[in-house]
Parts: C-alpha cells; structure tokens; sequence
C-alpha cells in the first residue's frame, strides 16, 4: 500500500518531536487525553441538536490501556470519531491551534517550548516508534486505520472498528541510554500522569489496575494461619472530574496550580503568585 508523505510543516514538526532533546516527554499523556477529551465534546454537542444520535453525556468516557509484551499503550475514546478524510487532513497536516502556537515560538530556535504549549497529536511520537490511529466517525458504518512510525509517512487503510470513536496505540519506544521508557507502560505512572495533567477532564478516564487483597481466613485455619494474598484487577477512574476552582484549596498542590495556568493561558512559565477566593451567593 502506497505510504503518503506528511505535508513539510509537519515533517518539521515531527521531526523535532522524534530527536526531540526535551526532557518532559511525559507530556503526550496530556495532549493525547485533550483530544479526546475534545472528541467527547464534540459528540455530545452534536448530540444536542441530532436526535439520531443516542449519546447520554455519562456514557462518554476515555480508557487506557497497556500491554507490556507488545510494549503498547492504547487510549480510547468514544467521541465523535474521525472520517478517512479528517484522519488524513488532521494528522496528516498541521494547521491546528496548539501546533501554531509552536512553530510561532520555534522562531526563536528554543526547543524548550515543546511541551509546554499544547503541541498536540505529534508529540506522541517523542516515545513512541510506531502510531496507530483507528477510528469510525459518528454517523459513518466504516472504519479507518491511520499508522505512522515517523518522518517517513502514514498509511490509511480499512479497519474495523464496531464502535463510534477512536483507539490510539503507541509501540513504547525501547529504553536507550539516559532514556526510561517502559515506565509508560506502568499503570502507577500512567495514573500519575492524569492525576498531574488531566484531572480535571470532565470525562472518566478509566484503566484496569491490578491490585492485592487478602484471601478471606478458611473456617479451620490453623493457629499457625498466615494470610494469603490474591491479585486481582479492577476499573478504576484515574481523574477527579472536578475542576481546580472547585476543590478545597488546602487539597490542591502548588504544581497543580502552575499547571492549570499554564496550560489555560499558553503561558510556558509558572503564574508569579496564586490567589484563592471563594464567593457565595
Ligand atoms: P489541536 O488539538 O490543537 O487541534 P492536535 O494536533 O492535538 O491539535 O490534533 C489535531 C486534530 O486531530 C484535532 O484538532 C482533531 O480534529 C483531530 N483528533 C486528534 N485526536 C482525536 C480524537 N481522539 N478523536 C477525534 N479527533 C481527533
Ligand atoms: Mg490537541
């Protein structure tokens, strides 16, 4: 199948995502989550003024998931989907918001920007060596598959895909020298991750989480009865859902309100003080 080239904005782009130097890789967690975050939003509003869509608000969610044999991170949403087209136009292309932003500061040569600007969908390639997006559009009855391992081009292609949304799944780049990138594979990283940048996405999102709990003590233990333990997994909601301005300010961190400036005002260094206030009416 023929490999289609990313327009030259976007090979730029892309390149410095992939030799990218920059330290805070962890970031594409956050723009990959904002996305479809945008998605759900965009269904749900969709939702509002076409009754053929059967969508409550509660049934919109984000879900992650890992596979650590195959090194894979999948996060799914079920949003409004994109079509063949829109696959090839917006990630094929940049033309979008946060991108700009960043090449309007990449003028000035400092690399350092990238990430702390939403820089978006490509950032997933600072540690991933191959993407995959699969996708189905609300009101469309097939499915495409978009896959890119880098400079080097994207392909689309048919998939399958049952339900409206879309699946994205990095390969995790192998561990180099100076670089860990298995703990992307981690789940304690990856709710990390979403506690620091995404708790406030008004949508769930959801990761199976293996945990350990006691074996119930048999009837006819033994005096010398040591407990045992069992794993088990369990879905678990990462984010809080509630928005910073509405937590009580004693349980809000100061790098969770650096981050919520930042990332609201596109501004790449911390807000030079915080004031908190509370109004009742
Ligand atoms: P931005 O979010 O600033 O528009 P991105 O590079 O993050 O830029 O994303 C590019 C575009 O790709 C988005 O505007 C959106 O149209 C599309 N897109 C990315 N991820 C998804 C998704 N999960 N569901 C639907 N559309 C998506
Ligand atoms: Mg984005």
């Amino acid at each position: 199948m023929a490999m289609r080239q990313f327009k030259a904005e976007s090979k730029k782009l892309l390149d410095l995502m992939i030799n990218s130097i920059y330290t805070n890789k962890e970031i594409f967690l956050r723009e990959l989550i904002s996305n479809a975050s945008d998605a759900c939003d965009k269904r749900y509003f969709k939702s509002l003024t076409d009754a053929s869509i059967d969508i409550k608000k509660e049934d919109l969610q984000i879900h992650l998931s890992v596979d650590k044999d195959s090194r894979t991170l999948t996060l799914s949403d079920n949003g409004i989907g994109m079509t063949k087209d829109e696959l090839e136009k917006n990630l094929g292309t940049i033309a979008k918001s946060g991108s700009q932003d960043f090449k309007a500061e990449n003028q000035n040569e400092n690399i350092d920007i990238i990430g702390q600007f939403g820089v978006g969908f490509y950032s997933a390639f600072m540690v991933a060596s191959k993407v995959t997006v699969v996708s189905r559009a609300q009101g469309s009855d097939e499915a495409w598959q978009w896959e890119s391992k880098g400079v080097e081009g994207y392909t689309l292609t048919p998939a399958d895909k049952e339900t409206v949304g879309t699946d994205i799944t990095l390969v995790i780049k192998e561990d180099a020298e100076n670089e860990d990138y298995s703990h992307f594979l981690e789940e304690y990283t990856l709710s990390d991750l979403v506690k620091k940048y995404s708790d406030y996405i008004r949508y769930p999102i959801t990761m199976y989480r293996e945990k350990s709990r006691q074996k119930p003590k048999p009837e006819d233990a033994g005096d010398d009865y040591k407990p045992e333990y069992e794993t088990y997994t369990e879905l678990e909601t990462l984010n809080s859902m509630v928005p910073i301005w509405k937590r009580d300010k004693k349980d809000v961190k100061p790098e969770e309100y650096n981050e919520f400036y930042k990332n609201k005002f596109m501004d790449y260094t911390d807000p030079l003080r915080v004031i908190t206030s509370r109004t009742e009416g």
